[in-house]
């Protein structure tokens, strides 16, 4: 498909590969999207749920912030409680631009809101179609696809985004590496729908030490609590009777990312390039500006500094998410003793609330030169 006037496959259509095809459909520039997957994360698993302020900005030109609005849970304020005690709440909306810090929607409604401004370019990803091998003079990259029929198709583009997330094959075809470690601990959750509605105004972390049980809104009626204890189902306070236990899962986190996010005219964004804990709620909103920065910077033919200008990004928010779930992955009995005792001193000092409150909202990273007024 002709793109602009250049050719130009994403490859991966999560969060990042939706919001690159979108961002540059609203310029012109037509993009090919296949994925290996059937369609978009199922409704009944969250995943990413919290949209950054950031994220809306980056979001509101194509319009899809406005939709996200109307479904989004704002969540007002951010509580840390320790045996029944209050220690932190932090009002969460007293940031500066028009958005609050954070909001809460399931990743496959995201992705599906994504997906219907999509529809407005006739844009529909090709499903169940893998990126098998890129190869040749990467400049210009020749993609070998293997579609659902089994049959293969091998084309050559001017440009190839891989978004195709955290096994990426497009990062490993053109040899870009991905160091990093793995934590030894693994993370448990399980969203509860309840048989009546709850306060889905505040996400909600319980220091149960050693290790933590939070509190997230999915929707009006369903709660996600994550852990770093196996064992946290038996421990948590449900707000409501229990209606349906919707969705678990468990993981363990990886610090990673690429030392460059360029080869040729390979493109890397999202999971593919990076990954990390989802302490902070900073993955997908990662992913959805790399997507933005990329598609911004392929409009003005000015591609070539992509790495360079998302690189500081990606490290800066890989070192915050590490600082804070070694706070809430700590075992050490002293260490959780002084811990709990400074939150509650460090969260009344104004201007480290704000510090957090902006790296919350996604404000720490460059703000986008191409969205007037953008903090
Ligand atoms: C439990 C959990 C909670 C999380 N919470 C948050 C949160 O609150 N906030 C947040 O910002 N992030 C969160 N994250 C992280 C977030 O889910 C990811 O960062 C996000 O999904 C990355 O999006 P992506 O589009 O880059 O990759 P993915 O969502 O992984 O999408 C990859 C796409 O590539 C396709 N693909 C893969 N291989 C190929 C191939 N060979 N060829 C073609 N297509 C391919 C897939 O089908 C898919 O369409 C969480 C993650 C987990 C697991």
């Amino acid at each position: 498909m002709a793109s602009g006037h250049r050719s130009i496959l994403i490859a991966g259509a999560g969060a990042t590969g939706l919001t690159a095809a979108l961002e540059l459909a609203r310029r012109g520039f037509l993009a090919r999207i296949v994925a290996s997957g059937a369609g978009p994360v199922p409704l009944t698993e969250s995943r990413a749920l919290g949209i950054n302020a950031r994220t809306l900005t980056l979001l509101s030109p194509s319009r899809v912030t406005d939709v996200i609005l109307q479904e989004a849970q704002q969540l007002a304020r951010f509580r840390i409680t320790s045996r029944g005690r209050l220690l932190v709440d932090l009002d969460t909306t007293k940031v500066p631009g028009p958005y609050s810090a954070i909001h809460a929607l399931a990743q496959g409604h995201t992705e599906r809101l994504l997906l219907g401004k999509l529809s407005d370019y006739e844009i529909v990803p090709e499903w169940n179609t893998v990126v098998e091998a890129v190869s040749g003079d990467l400049l210009k990259p020749s993609v070998t696809l293997r579609k659902a029929d089994g049959s293969v198709e091998i084309v050559d583009f001017d440009i190839v985004v891989g978004a195709d997330g955290s096994h990426s094959a497009v990062r490993k075809a053109v040899g870009i590496g991905f160091p990093g470690e793995a934590l030894e601990s693994s993370f448990y959750l399980a969203d509860f729908r309840y048989a009546v509605p709850i306060d889905p105004g505040f996400a909600e972390i319980n220091l149960v030490d050693p290790g933590i049980i939070g509190r997230l809104p999915v929707t009006r009626d369903v709660l996600r609590y994550i852990s770093t204890l196996s064992d946290f189902e038996s421990r948590i306070e449900h707000p409501a009777p229990i209606a349906e236990r919707v969705w678990a899962s468990d993981f363990r986190i990886h610090f990673r990312h690429v030392e460059t996010m360029t080869k040729g005219n390979v493109f890397l964004a999202g999971d593919a390039a990076h990954i990390h804990s989802p302490a902070g709620a900073r993955g997908m909103n990662l992913g959805i500006e790399d997507a933005c920065w990329l598609a911004w910077l392929i409009s003005q033919g000015r591609e070539k500094e992509y790495s360079e200008l998302r690189m500081p990004a990606v490290k800066a928010v890989l070192k915050q998410t590490y600082r804070l779930t070694s706070l809430i992955t700590m075992t050490n009995p002293a260490s959780i003793a002084i811990r709990n005792l400074a939150a509650p001193l460090i969260f009344r000092i104004p201007a480290f609330s704000q510090k957090l409150l902006r790296s919350v909202s996604g404000y720490d990273t460059q703000s986008p030169p191409w969205i007037d007024g953008a903090l």
